[in-house]
């Protein structure tokens, strides 16, 4: 324990300030997307059994809505630049400029040097959650997403369908990679229907269950030529365990849906960052 300095109530009193105001965060045109999503039809669909991982493809412009079926399940999403896999979403910049959970009209950002919107939240069934008692809120970006080998770190194990391992394989299997050139491909996730927070007294991430059922979806306009992959973590509904084989696991839908034509005319995917890149040599 340390000792307290005479001014320590007056430091912790200090008001935080927000780190990265958004107002200046170019805004998504929301009204042009709920036009060309009205005259939209469905394209294609994947259903991603549980305990895997499928990845699937949609074109910029087109619409991807992911939905609970059967029964409560969480998912685990990693988006690429469908032309570049070095371009891939980067959770820790989309938590620094949203916040911990995301929902209608937030995005998710790509990685440096890119550092551009990949996805823009266009439909949130969950977003009457708002914020619990315990402070745990939908869709978060500030978990990673299970994988083996802190399962391995914690307690020994050799479990082969966390959610790092599903999205590898979905990725080997769609890229035609081997598992080993396609793992370090596999990154920090958007936690789909999950519901977390960290707890107050102690700061760690908890999860509890969430309160998705079928019928519910998240939906997304893809503001650049995306690949995604999407894992039916093997933690089900998240309201026990994860990492194991014993929670019980749901499918869950991907569906894609193309605007009608001329619906988004005047409309370009986002330019990449215009940072000069020189760094100050
Ligand atoms: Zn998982």
């Amino acid at each position: 324990m340390t000792t307290p300095p005479p001014d320590a109530d007056a430091r912790r009193a200090i008001r935080p300030v927000i780190c990265y105001p958004n107002e200046t965060l170019p805004a998504p045109d929301l009204a042009l997307y709920a036009r060309a999503r009205a005259g939209a039809r469905k394209t294609g669909e994947v259903l991603v059994s549980p305990r895997d991982a499928r990845c699937f493809e949609v074109p910029a412009g087109h619409f991807f809505r992911i939905c609970s079926v059967e029964g409560p399940q969480v998912g685990d999403l990693n988006l690429w630049n469908a032309r570049d896999l070095s371009e891939r979403f980067y959770s820790g910049k989309t938590r620094a400029l949203h916040g911990t959970h995301l929902t209608t009209g937030e995005r998710m950002w790509s990685s440096f040097p890119s550092l551009r919107p990949m996805a823009t939240i266009t439909g949130d069934t969950l977003g009457w959650y708002g914020i619990d008692g315990f402070g745990g809120s939908v869709h978060d970006v500030i978990g990673t997403r299970c994988d083996p080998y802190t399962g391995n770190l914690l307690a020994g194990s050799q479990y082969h369908h966390c959610c790092h391992s599903n999205l590898t394989r979905a990725l080997a299997s769609h890229t035609g990679m081997d598992l080993h050139a396609a793992e370090p491909h596999v990154h920090d996730v958007l936690n789909v229907f999950m519901c977390t927070g960290f707890t107050r007294d102690t700061g760690q991430y908890f999860m509890k269950a969430s309160p998705v059922r079928p019928g519910d979806h998240l939906e997304f306009f893809a503001e650049i030529d995306l690949l995604g992959g999407l894992s039916a973590c093997p933690g089900g509904d998240c309201s026990a365990e994860h990492s194991s084989d014993t929670a019980a696991c749901f499918p869950l839908l991907v569906e894609v849906f193309a605007p009608a034509e001329g619906a988004l005319d005047g409309w370009q995917p986002p330019k990449r960052n215009g940072y000069d890149r020189t760094h100050g040599v």
